[in-house]
């Protein structure tokens, strides 16, 4: 094993893709899992995409490489759907279309970081970030906000956080994994201070369309128009369409950096596959209706898990406005005896162990998300499982 890369052996594996895969592990052994694990929806993907996804298969031209960053009608309607929410235009130029949003982050940190650069990432951040900061040579540097603050950074905390050797800040927001909605105030701050000491913004957007209570999601490059030449959108249509499967993301950045991600692809793993790409298409330029109505489900689910989770003694748990995710301090339940064995779980690693092992409920550790003692909870899951997942975990804290 001492001939595996120095690099490679510089990552931790994806731990949510790891409790997702040992949760489905179980389920094919027959085992009643109920996974609140996976950042996916359950629902189908809509019907209309996957038809336009079918006919795309029968038509013979569809079976050859497209341009490597993305049909030209898809980025334009990526470019459309950007003025449509965030408020601005960008060129289809500015878009490379990437195998889901997790490539074109990739790509993006390969694309501007050089050996020692540092980029600051406010945590609890989604699992990948860091890792891929590390991939390309950089230095990852958290910046934690707690539940006591909603999980949301303040720009003095950003401040602190930066050095000479800053390049780049990356904002996530509806958060993976907290939920947590920033206000346009806390956005636009975000926006004036990556402008004024010369830092890119890497703003993942993927959660954008999945807001509640009223909460509605800021763009930084509506807020503060300038911040747009040193602004990366990243996006994709897994989480608004459920369409995990299908791997359709998207980069849209200033034209050079653009093309440097182009060219990366290029060499990686070309286009993305022409049937997926039309599926995109089709989402892209259809009506929000189905969209809604999934939203409207993860809304009533959020509201259930919400009260479950705030009736446990040893969980506190912000209320989410953002996302699918319910993210919770269980520092509380760390070091006490629970469940029929009365055993004691020291880690929220061990804790989410024991509540897979032992009433067969999979949550993701805090640890994964630079949170130790907490617990990601997804509520993409069906009423039925959510309600059966909660009863588990009420009765084995009782116990
Ligand atoms: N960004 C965030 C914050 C996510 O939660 C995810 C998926 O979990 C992604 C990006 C990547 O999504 P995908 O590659 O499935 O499009």
């Amino acid at each position: 094993w001492q001939t595996l890369s120095d690099r490679v052996q510089s990552v931790a594996p994806s731990v949510t893709l790891a409790v997702d895969a040992k949760a489905k592990a179980m389920k094919a052994e027959g085992v009643d899992v109920i996974s609140f694990g996976a950042g996916e929806p359950n629902f189908p993907t809509p019907d209309r995409i996957a038809q336009a996804a079918s006919r795309a298969c029968l038509d013979p031209r569809n079976h050859r490489y497209t341009p490597t960053a993305g049909l030209p009608e898809l980025k334009q309607a990526i470019a459309d759907k950007t003025r449509r929410d965030s408020g601005f235009d960008v060129d289809p130029d500015q878009v490379v279309v990437t195998n889901g949003g997790k490539q074109a982050v990739y790509e993006t940190l390969q694309v501007l970081l050089n050996p020692g650069d540092e980029v600051i990432i406010p945590a609890p951040y989604w699992t990948s970030y860091p890792q891929m900061v590390i991939l390309a040579g950089g230095r990852p540097v958290e910046v934690f906000s707690g539940a006591g603050d909603g999980y949301m950074p303040t720009v003095e905390k950003l401040e602190a956080a930066r050095t000479p050797r800053t390049k780049a800040v990356i904002i996530n927001v509806p958060s993976n994994p907290t939920g947590a909605v920033w206000g346009a105030d806390l956005m636009e701050a975000v926006g004036r201070w990556a402008l004024d000491n010369h830092i890119w913004v890497l703003s993942d957007d993927i959660y954008e369309h999945l807001t509640y209570d009223g909460a509605r999601t800021p763009y930084i490059g509506a807020l503060v128009p300038p911040v747009r030449d040193q602004l990366i959108m990243l996006n994709g249509v897994a989480k608004t369409y459920a369409m995990t499967g299908w791997r359709v993301g998207w980069l849209i950045a200033p034209l050079p950096v653009a093309k440097a991600a182009g060219k990366l692809q290029g060499h990686m793993t070309s286009n993305v596959a022409d049937v997926s790409q039309r599926a995109a298409l089709a989402a892209l330029e259809g009506p929000m209706d189905q969209v809604e109505t999934m939203r409207s489900a993860f809304d009533r689910r959020r509201g259930a898990i919400v009260s479950a989770l705030a009736a446990l003694e040893g969980v506190s748990c912000p209320v989410p406005r953002g996302a699918f995710y319910a993210f919770c301090d269980v520092s509380g339940l760390l070091g006490r005896p629970l469940g029929p064995s009365g055993s004691l779980s020291e880690t929220s690693t061990q804790l989410s162990e024991r509540l897979l092992d032992e009433i067969h409920v999979a949550a993701v550790p805090g640890e994964a998300f630079g949170a130790p003692g907490h617990l990601r909870f997804s509520y993409a899951l069906s009423d039925e499982d959510l309600a059966e997942g909660m009863r588990r975990l009420s009765a084995w804290i009782a116990a």
